[in-house]
């Protein structure tokens, strides 16, 4: 990727590029983009670009409500077109960008800079921390008319049939579009539950896989549209069958060498490995809310669909909350098992990262890993193997990051405040409607 502005002003006047999309998130992990033509490539290299911040979810701050677009050179692309029109039309770039207020500071309520101040916290410890992860989604039918349903298109015996389903028609092309953006694609594959599909990328930096899982999103969706089906991230789309997680593989590097392998150490792993683990387990309640944003996240971290319900770890068990994969040197990593791709990444990562370096400051010992499935065990067995339960709903989810000052601390106030806010009302909401549920259970009886 090009270096500098003046390098890149070339680039994209040499590829014909007529139009810049700038970049961010906003707290609840919805990608917002001001897009701009070539007229104001010059401007928005230079982080001239402002936007009403007062406009954008959880950015509020109507007082200073003029925010900067920053761009992150490093994370240029040019799209590939998506649909014929696309390739008629001139071609669309994009940059990612930081958040800054007027005075050129950064905005404290922009996700990524959550993100880079744990990033930077772990380089002051010597560490930098490697993300590789394993989102999960749904393909569905939409109605003629476009509606989004909960239908999917290769109910089982449909294999009989085709050589090749529509679903894996388009998760093909999805991955040939991410690869021409320059992703490293490691798997394709359909997953448990019919029209469920994962993709996996390439483990990289922890800011540089937020920034993928935000583009690997968009693409995912664009693509499923070209061919009028949904693409959903929705954690638990359908009741009795798998809900879609995004397992997210955690590693530390130090000077180049993986911070989590040690021979000597039992199952292989150093004492740095052990800390870790054993914050991200005693945070793992506090930060549910943030890896699990939705009152709908919770219905997939039920027993029985390899959802994660328990806070223990294991080195082969998938019923844990975390697993260690077997391959030992520099692939040693940590699976967090728990998270869902309706997750904002970059505050996700924040979170476990921030776990993660609590537990190696505080030198925290994790409890012995479990072998066994977990579902299988007795409450007392359970409470023997130290073993808690993930928060059972949104709201108890909130009431434990509340109560959880290194997550809270590592989001800062100013996303605190309006993620807790904006989830309790989102849980206002579900617990003042009359559900279908209820109505089928109880109309006729009661
Ligand atoms: N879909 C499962 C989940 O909800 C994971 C299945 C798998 O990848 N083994 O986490
Ligand atoms: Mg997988
Ligand atoms: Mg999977
Ligand atoms: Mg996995």
């Amino acid at each position: 990727p090009p270096q500098t502005a003046q390098d890149l002003l070339a680039t994209l006047s040499a590829e014909g590029v007529e139009f810049l999309r700038l970049q961010f998130t906003d707290i609840l992990g919805t990608t917002k983009n001001v897009e701009v033509p070539r007229s104001q490539f010059e401007k928005a290299l230079r982080g001239d670009v402002t936007f009403d911040g007062s406009a954008v979810e959880g950015f509020t701050r109507v007082e200073e409500s003029d925010m900067l677009l920053s761009p992150d050179l490093s994370t240029f692309l040019i799209y590939p077109p998506f649909s014929p029109e696309d390739a008629l039309g001139g071609r669309i770039a994009r940059l990612i960008c930081d958040v800054t207020l007027p005075d050129g500071a950064p905005f404290e309520g922009d996700p990524r800079f959550v993100l880079r101040r744990q990033v930077e916290r772990a380089r002051t410890l010597g560490f930098e921390m490697f993300v590789g992860t394993e989102p999960e989604f749904f393909l569905f039918e939409r109605t003629a008319a476009g509606v989004g349903s909960t239908v999917t298109h290769d109910r089982a015996g449909y294999f009989d049939l085709a050589p090749i389903d529509k679903g894996e028609r388009i998760r093909r092309e999805i991955t040939q579009k991410l690869v021409q953006m320059g992703f490293e694609i490691e798997a394709a594959h359909h997953e448990v539950a019919p029209g469920q599909h994962e993709i996996d990328f390439r483990y990289a930096p922890a800011l540089e896989t937020a920034d993928r899982i935000a583009t690997f999103k968009f693409v995912v969706k664009r693509v499923a549209l070209e061919h009028g089906l949904l693409a959903s991230f929705l954690p638990k789309p359908i009741a009795g069958v798998n809900g879609s997680g995004m397992h997210c593989h955690l590693s530390l590097f130090r000077e180049g060498h993986n911070a989590f392998a040690d021979p000597a150490g039992e199952h292989g792993l150093s004492a740095t490995a052990r800390h870790f683990i054993a914050g991200v387990l005693e945070h793992a309640g506090g930060m549910t809310a943030i890896t699990n944003p939705l009152v709908n996240s919770y219905k997939r971290l039920v027993p029985g669909y390899e959802a994660p319900v328990n806070v223990a770890w294991s080195t082969s068990n998938r019923t844990a909350l975390i697993r260690i994969p077997a391959k030992r040197g520099n692939s040693t990593r940590a699976e967090v098992r728990m998270p869902d791709p309706s997750c904002n990444p970059y505050l996700a990562l924040a979170a476990m990262l921030a776990a993660g370096l609590d537990g190696i400051a505080q030198e925290l010992e994790p409890p012995p890993a479990i072998a066994r499935n977990i579902f299988r065990m007795t409450v007392r067995e359970k409470r023997h193997h130290r073993i808690r339960e993930l928060p059972a709903d949104l709201r108890e989810a909130v009431d434990e990051l509340e109560k959880d000052p290194v997550v809270a601390g590592a989001l800062g106030d100013h996303v605190m405040e309006h993620f807790v806010a904006a989830k309790r009302a989102e849980w206002r909401e579900y617990s003042t409607t009359v559900h279908p549920w209820e109505l089928e259970r109880a109309l006729d009886l009661i």
